[in-house]
C-alpha cells in the first residue's frame, strides 16, 4: 500500500464516513439520582449513587432532521442507528456485522401454541452466536474511542466470547472473567480470538468484583453490562429494529429471558426515544421477563412489589446467560416491566432444555436454551390468561443452541444394515 492510499487513522477499518451521519450524544447521566456526568469520558457508574449512568441524545434536533423512511436505504447492521448510538467517529466504529437479525414469523411454534400472530427475533445470528454482539460492538467501539487500551469482563459466557472477538477486532487486549463450568463454547471462542481468560470458582457476580478490583487498579476499563452505558445501547437496537420491522407498529408483547436485563431496559429506552422523534405512538408492548426457576431474582421482585431484587441464594440454571444472581438495573428492569403491564416468569432447566428440540424442529431456528425457555413461557402465559392467542408476539432468541453443546443431545446411534457400506450408523435424537 501506497503512504496516499493509507487511511489517516491506523484503527480505520470501517466504510467510508457520510458527513451528514453523525451521533446526536449530548450528555451522560444516572438513571437514579439524574446526576450528570461528563459524556467524553470513559465512566463507569454514577460518582454519587453507584448506579446506572445513561446517556442521552437531541431527540429535539434529530426529529427534524431523520424522518425514519430514511433508514431504510441503510446497511443491515445496528449502525443504521447511528444517531442515537454514542460513537462520534465513524473511524471507530468496530463491527463485526450485528444487528438487523431477522424477525421471523413463527407459523410451526404458532401451530404448535394457537398463537396466530408469532414471531422469533432471531438474536443467535449476530456475530459470536448471541445477541451479545451488539452490546459489545457499541461498548468497543465508544472505549476506543475514548482511549481505553484494555478492556476487562465478568461474563456468564456469551459476553465474554463476543468481547474476545471485537477486541481482536479493534486491536485491544481484553480480559475475560467467567465461572469455571461456563459451557466450553464460550471457553474456545475467548481463546480462539486471543483474549485472556481466568476462570473463577463462582458466579458472575464474584468474576464483576475481580473486574471491579482489576479497573480501579488500572488494569483495564471494565465493560460489564449495565456498569459501562454503552452495552444497554447497542442492545437498545432491538427495540428499534422491531418497530421498523413491523412497519413502526410495536407487537402486544415482547418475551425476554432476562439475565443482566440490559435488552429490557435498553428497548424500554429504545420506545421512549422513537416516541419522542415522532416514530411511534405511545402503544407500548407488555414486557415480560422470563427467568429459570433456579435462579429468579427479578420474578422474587416482581411478584414482591420491590423495586430492588435481592441476591438469589444458590442460582443454578443450565440457561447460562440467565445465571446472574444480581443484577445492578434491577429497578431499571422492574420499573420497565411494570410500566408496559408485563410481567416476569420462571421456567424449569427440564422444560426449557426439552422446548429447545421442539423449538428447533418446528422452525428451523437453532434456539439457546434462554431462547427456548421463552416459548415455554408463552405456553404458560397463555394456559393463565394473561396472554391471548390473537395477541402479537415476539419470542427472542438470544443465542445460538451450538454454544451450549453440552446440553444437545448427539442421538442414539443405532446401527442400521445399509445397502451402502459407506453407511456406519444411523442417528436420531
Ligand atoms: C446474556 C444473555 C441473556 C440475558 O440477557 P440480558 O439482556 O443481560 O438480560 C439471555 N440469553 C442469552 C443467550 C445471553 O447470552
Amino acid at each position: 500500500m501506497t503512504d496516499a492510499a493509507r487511511p489517516a487513522d491506523a484503527n480505520d477499518r470501517t466504510v467510508p464516513d457520510r458527513p451528514p451521519v453523525r451521533s446526536y450524544l449530548n450528555g451522560l447521566a444516572c438513571s437514579m439520582c439524574g446526576h450528570e456526568v461528563e459524556v467524553d469520558r470513559l465512566q463507569n457508574t454514577c460518582p454519587s449513587c453507584n448506579r446506572v449512568l445513561t446517556y442521552r441524545y437531541d431527540l429535539d434536533a434529530l426529529r427534524e432532521a431523520l424522518p425514519r423512511e430514511a433508514l431504510r436505504a441503510r446497511d443491515a447492521t445496528l449502525w443504521r442507528y447511528r444517531e442515537v448510538l454514542p460513537v462520534r467517529e465513524t473511524r471507530h466504529i468496530v463491527s463485526l456485522g450485528e444487528g438487523m437479525t431477522p424477525l421471523l414469523p413463527a407459523l410451526g411454534l404458532g401451530d404448535l401454541t394457537g398463537f396466530r400472530q408469532l414471531y422469533v427475533k432471531e438474536e443467535g445470528l449476530n456475530p459470536t452466536g448471541s445477541f451479545k454482539a451488539r452490546g459489545i460492538s457499541v461498548a468497543v467501539s465508544r472505549a476506543l474511542e475514548l482511549g481505553a487500551t484494555a478492556l476487562g469482563i465478568p461474563t456468564a459466557g456469551n459476553a465474554g466470547g463476543a468481547l474476545a472477538a471485537y477486541a481482536a477486532r479493534a486491536g485491544l487486549p481484553c480480559y475475560v472473567l467467567m465461572p469455571e463450568d461456563t459451557p466450553l463454547a464460550n471457553k474456545l471462542e475467548c481463546v480462539l480470538y486471543g483474549a485472556h481468560l481466568y476462570l473463577v470458582k463462582g458466579l458472575i457476580n464474584d468474576c464483576g468484583r475481580i473486574v471491579r478490583e482489576g479497573a480501579a487498579a488500572g488494569r483495564w476499563f471494565d465493560v460489564s453490562t449495565l456498569r459501562e452505558p454503552g452495552r444497554a445501547e447497542g442492545k437498545k437496537t432491538m427495540g428499534y429494529e422491531i418497530a421498523e420491522q413491523l412497519g413502526w407498529e410495536l407487537p402486544d408483547a415482547i418475551i425476554y429471558p432476562t439475565g443482566g436485563g440490559t435488552g429490557i431496559v435498553g428497548m424500554w429506552k429504545a420506545f421512549d426515544e422513537m416516541e419522542r422523534l415522532g416514530w411511534i405512538g405511545s402503544r407500548r408492548p407488555k414486557m415480560i421477563s422470563v427467568q429459570a426457576e433456579g435462579c429468579a431474582p427479578i420474578v422474587q421482585a416482581f411478584d414482591a412489589g420491590e423495586r430492588h431484587a435481592k441476591l438469589f441464594q444458590n442460582a443454578h440454571t443450565v440457561a447460562s446467560g440467565l445465571r446472574v444472581p444480581v443484577a445492578i438495573g434491577d429497578y431499571l428492569m422492574l420499573d420497565a416491566i411494570r410500566a408496559s403491564g408485563g410481567t416476569a416468569i420462571t421456567v424449569r432447566d427440564d422444560e426449557f432444555v426439552a422446548a429447545m428440540k421442539v423449538f428447533a424442529r418446528a422452525e428451523g431456528i437453532s434456539p439457546a436454551p434462554e431462547g427456548a425457555a421463552t416459548m415455554v413461557a408463552l405456553q404458560k402465559l397463555r394456559d393463565s390468561g394473561f396472554l391471548k392467542t390473537d395477541d402479537r408476539v415476539v419470542l427472542f432468541n438470544t443465542g445460538a443452541a451450538w454454544k451450549y453443546s453440552e446440553l444437545l443431545d448427539p442421538g442414539d446411534p443405532s446401527t442400521l444394515d445399509p445397502a451402502d457400506p459407506h453407511v456406519l450408523s444411523r442417528i436420531e435424537g
